[in-house]
């Protein structure tokens, strides 16, 4: 079976969240199953400056664009049984930033990941490589459902082609003028409701849910939850007219790359039996943060991208109280100004009880996982979340908002029987997420019960194995021939 993978981020060449690390990572499960799997990805500046060992595969060919030519090529990488095709269109993706910078957006992102998605389809003619699925992730890649349906309806190469459209996070739309459609070469007659309109603009996500045989989002929780007004971002309708072929799959973890048994970014190595590394972790960090140890004392870590979904607003409202729980806190984020303004001006006011860096830095990440004793994710939604599932494998417990891929991946622990693996509450509110952060300070305090969590939290196992073999499954379903 041969699958494309279209994604505009994918580990280890150019992450900015958890989609890098799906598309890093499901692809080598899947062709460990014995798929042939080949990563569409765009050739950023940060991608050519690793100076990655490619092969031009495709030269100087070119997309009709607006009625004028727009060349573009692609280079080929090998890694792990995984074929990585970056398109190298230097106009488009030759910048020092995947989407946009503090500023903003660059204005031309309609254009650019459309482009994307079409020089790939023709990528895929130009080598002869008809797929028998094309697995686009995000809005950054929805376009190419639209193409395939209406620029590639009768094209004889795609006819056996079978498509599926994974949604990472809803409330990234895609989102541009009405004028968008001519330029990127879609017919201007989806300019309507029942097409690509979202209240006066074009919505790329609505090209995905329409026009892909199947949709899917990343936790079984999140694919009921945006069929309603709450999560829908105004899509819920739709998603539930298509609830039929809407699947939730969870996201998985790459033990290979996060393991405190073998990790090489944090200074001692750990694991179940034997958590010694861990203390040295959890000093490494306070030092690293210039906050005092404290015993007794739990450390709360959060990486994270410092963004409202994430509710990081309700961290700045709870932040009081919280430090004076007794935890220290540790922030590991970048993103919107007013978070950041607002963390720093605590740090000051609590030099020793908040610990922040404002950067993107996977070190530090690994660090925070292994040194922290409590690890935060309080969400208003979150469709998977892969850090709470990085913080149960270091040993940090979660405490989390149920809702999501958190709610699905994250059991309340009851002392009584000692089962469990973290702490979760209800409502995205202050009063909660300290009740829930109560709970687990009051059992950190207990020694026994809490090994017995942190045993149960260091055992839990997401592997990508069961859902690399769930989108197994659906690949086969969507590609069994139809009945006569
Ligand atoms: P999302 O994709 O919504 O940001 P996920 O939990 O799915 O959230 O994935 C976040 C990924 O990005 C994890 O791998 C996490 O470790 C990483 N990450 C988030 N913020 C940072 C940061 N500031 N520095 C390093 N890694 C980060």
């Amino acid at each position: 079976m041969k699958v494309a993978f279209l994604a505009s981020e994918m580990f280890p060449y150019a992450k900015t969240g958890g989609l890098a690390d799906v598309a890093g990572t499901l692809p080598r499960f899947l062709s460990r199953s014995g798929l042939d799997v080949r990563v569409f990805v765009p050739f950023y500046r940060e991608v050519r400056e690793k100076n990655l060992s490619l092969r031009r595969t495709v030269g100087a060919a070119e997309v009709d664009w607006g009625g004028k030519g727009v060349p573009f090529s692609a280079l080929e990488h090998q890694a792990d049984g995984v074929t990585v095709t970056f398109i190298d269109q230097a106009g488009f993706f030759d910048r020092d930033h995947l989407y946009g910078t503090a500023a903003g957006d660059d204005p031309d992102n309609g254009e650019r990941f459309a482009f994307f998605t079409r020089a790939s389809l023709e990528t895929m003619k130009a080598l002869d490589l008809p797929p028998d699925i094309v697995h686009g992730h995000d809005w950054q890649s929805a376009t190419a459902f639209a193409y395939l349906r209406f620029l590639y309806g009768d094209d004889p190469f795609f006819a056996a082609t079978r498509s599926l459209f994974t949604v990472h996070n809803l409330a990234y739309q895609g989102l541009f003028d009405k004028g968008i459609l001519g330029r990127v070469g879609l017919p201007g007659a989806l300019f309507d409701p029942d097409g690509l309109e979202f209240y006066g603009q074009v919505s790329y996500l609505k090209a995905g849910i329409l026009y892909a045989d199947a949709v899917s989002t990343v936790s079984p929780t999140y694919s009921r939850e945006i069929q309603t007004p709450e999560f829908g971002f105004g899509l819920d309708g739709l998603l539930r007219r298509r609830s039929a072929d809407l699947h939730g799959i969870l996201n998985g973890v790459d033990y290979h790359d996060w393991n405190p048994v073998t990790d090489r970014l944090i200074p001692a190595r750990f694991g179940p039996r034997d958590l010694s590394g861990k203390r040295t972790c959890r000093a490494e960090l306070l030092r690293m943060f210039g906050l005092p140890d404290v015993p007794g004392s739990p450390v709360v870590g959060m990486v994270t991208r410092l963004a409202g979904q994430k509710g990081l607003d309700i961290v700045c409202e709870a932040l009081e109280v919280m430090l004076e729980l007794g935890v220290r806190v540790v922030v590991l984020g970048a993103g919107e100004r007013p978070i950041v303004d607002f963390l720093s001006a605590a740090r000051s006011r609590h030099p020793s009880g908040l610990g922040l860096k404002v950067a993107f830095d996977e070190k530090v990440a690994h660090m925070i996982y292994a040194g922290s004793d409590l690890f935060l994710v309080p969400s208003r939604y979150e469709p998977c979340g892969l850090t709470q599932m990085y913080a149960l494998k270091y040993g940090s417990i979660p405490v989390v908002r149920a809702t999501g891929g958190l709610e699905d991946t994250i059991r309340e622990f009851d002392p009584a029987s000692g089962s469990g693996n973290g702490f979760k509450f209800s409502a995205p509110s202050p009063g909660d997420l300290l009740d829930g952060l109560r709970r687990a300070v009051g059992q950190y305090a207990r020694k026994e019960s809490w090994r017995a969590l942190v045993r149960n939290a260091m055992a839990s196992d997401f592997s990508w194995t069961r859902s690399a073999g769930a989108y197994l499954a659906l690949y086969r379903k969507l590609i069994k021939p139809p009945r006569a």
